[in-house]
């Protein structure tokens, strides 16, 4: 990146290349991004994309990602390989004052500074909508990000290595009994893709039978994945029942304390794995902004994307769109474009073509798009997927299509090749089921090998550290590895 830091004042004279400033490099950030590059070259716009991660994570191949079927690095695509001609800056964003035309950057390491620039992007996501129910924050698990999918898969494999190493039928029942909240599209796909797995992988050990293995559901309203039709939606919840996971409709989670379940239907029990996957709301880092926001806490927009006040006026400079934004839905007056991939991809190549055109003194467009519909995968060959709001397909066509569909509107001919090629070898050698547990705390085996020898023995004369807080500061950084 050629720009340095900044100091914290507003601009003073115009730019002479104006500068795009992209908040996220996810969906909306990368597709904005190299939109605009195709139209604009370097001496009409610089582009500086920010984000904390160094790629853009094709968030609907996370389920995938958890069951083993596509390699976790084939699923984002790195910002400075798909970003040609950009500038990327790796931080979080932490304030916005579009007043002055500043945001400020926070690094992981260093202290936040400030950049400046004419048009502001916010596309910064969303991030898990939780709710403050007892044991959820320190024992729950979200599904949102790479990191947690290739998290929760070494986690759900090394239960089974943990439950196939002990005939404790109480420790055994624990280990293998999997929760997850939330009946929506990404909930039920990461539960179906997760179960699939784990009964294969269940099928190579002698001491675990996969009729062991307890998937649990629980769903707060009457049905599940409320992006298909009810009918759509009951067949799935047969083809999940039919595999023996257990379906609490209308039922909420009350505690989890300890990873002791508590439902609101009174049903009790110990899981060790709890995945949250109910829904999602705007990145809060918007509520440190000055831009216009919605009850939802969203950027308020108009359809061509461009950021607007409670009255409809146009805020200058700013536009916004996928998931952190309110876009008016054209098509459906009075809702809003609902946050998923298939909105935030068009809205970006769109916004991307109105900040041309702004800069050229030309119109915006508005944004208006069809629902060519949804597709879902249940586990291999399994799935469901309702086209243009009508065509139904179920089984081995509907896996077909969500895999057809995502790998068109996954970024970069490099990954759609690589994730192509990782499925043609699971077909022909089936899918790897070791879980790598020890990646989550690789130092673990170094830090017990180098701890420094005691200053004298024990009376047993076994050699170790009794410092107390040797012991608590390897107790805590295990912790961490699920
Ligand atoms: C498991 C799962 C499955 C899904 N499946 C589907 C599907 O099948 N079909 C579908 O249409 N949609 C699906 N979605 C939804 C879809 O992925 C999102 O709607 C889409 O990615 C939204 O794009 P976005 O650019 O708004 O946000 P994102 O793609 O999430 O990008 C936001 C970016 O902002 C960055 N960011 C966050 N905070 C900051 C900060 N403070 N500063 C700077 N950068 C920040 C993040 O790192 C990220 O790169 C799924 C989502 C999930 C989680």
């Amino acid at each position: 990146m050629s720009e340095q830091p900044e100091s914290p004042r507003p601009p003073t004279k115009p730019r002479k290349v104006p500068r795009v400033l992209i908040l996220g490099g996810g969906t909306v950030g990368l597709y904005t991004a190299r939109r605009l590059r195709r139209r604009l070259g370097r001496r009409e716009a610089a582009i500086v994309v920010v984000d904390p991660r160094p790629y853009m994570t094709y968030a609907p191949f996370l389920p995938e990602v958890a069951a083993g079927s596509i390699d976790p690095r084939h699923a984002v695509a790195p910002h400075r390989f798909a970003l040609p001609g950009i500038d990327s800056l790796q931080g979080k964003v932490s304030r916005i004052e579009h007043a002055a035309r500043r945001v400020e950057i926070t690094p992981d390491e260093g202290d936040p500074y400030w950049v400046t620039y004419d048009h502001l992007v916010v596309g910064l996501g969303a991030v898990a909508r939780t709710l403050p129910i007892p044991g959820l924050a320190e024992v729950g698990v979200g599904f949102k990000n790479v990191e947690e999918a290739i998290a929760l898969r070494n986690h759900v494999l090394g239960r089974i290595d943990m439950a196939a190493s002990t005939w404790d039928p109480d420790l055994r029942r624990r280990m293998l009994t999997f929760t997850f909240v939330g009946g929506g599209f990404a909930g039920i796909e990461a539960l179906a893709e997760l179960e699939d797995m784990a009964r294969d992988a269940a099928a190579n050990y002698d001491s675990v039978s996969p009729d062991e293995l307890n998937f649990v559901l629980v769903e707060a309203t009457p049905r599940i994945l409320p992006e298909v039709s009810e009918e759509l939606g009951g067949y799935t919840l047969d083809q999940l029942r039919k595999r023996n996971i257990h379906i609490h409709l209308s039922t909420f989670l009350n505690s989890c304390v300890d990873r002791h379940v508590v439902l609101s239907d009174g049903t009790e029990y110990d899981s060790e794995t709890i995945v949250w996957t109910a829904g999602v709301k705007a990145n809060p880092v918007l509520s440190h902004s000055d831009l216009p926001l919605d009850q939802m806490g969203r950027v308020r927009c108009a359809a061509t994307l461009q950021v607007v006040d409670e009255d409809g006026g146009v805020v200058d400079g700013a536009w916004a769109a996928g998931d952190c934004a309110a876009v008016p839905d054209l098509l459906n007056p009075g809702s809003f474009c609902p946050p998923n991939a298939q909105h935030a991809l068009r809205e970006a190549k769109l916004l991307g073509e109105n900040i041309a055109r702004h800069l050229r003194s030309a119109e915006p467009e508005a944004y208006r798009h069809r629902n060519v519909g949804t597709v879902a995968s249940l586990g291999m060959h399994q799935g469901v997927a309702q086209m243009f709001g009508r065509f139904k397909v179920r089984g081995l066509l509907a896996w077909v299509l969500h895999r057809t569909y995502h790998l068109y509107a996954m970024p970069t001919l490099n990954r759609k090749f690589r994730i192509a090629s990782g499925w043609t070898a699971t077909l022909l050698f089936r899918r790897e089921v070791v879980a790598l547990g020890t990646l989550h705390d690789p130092r673990a085996e170094f830090r017990a090998a180098a701890v420094p020898p005691r200053s004298g023995r024990s009376k047993d004369g076994a050699q170790g550290s009794t410092d107390p807080h040797i012991g608590a500061t390897h107790a805590q950084e295990s912790s961490s590895e699920d």
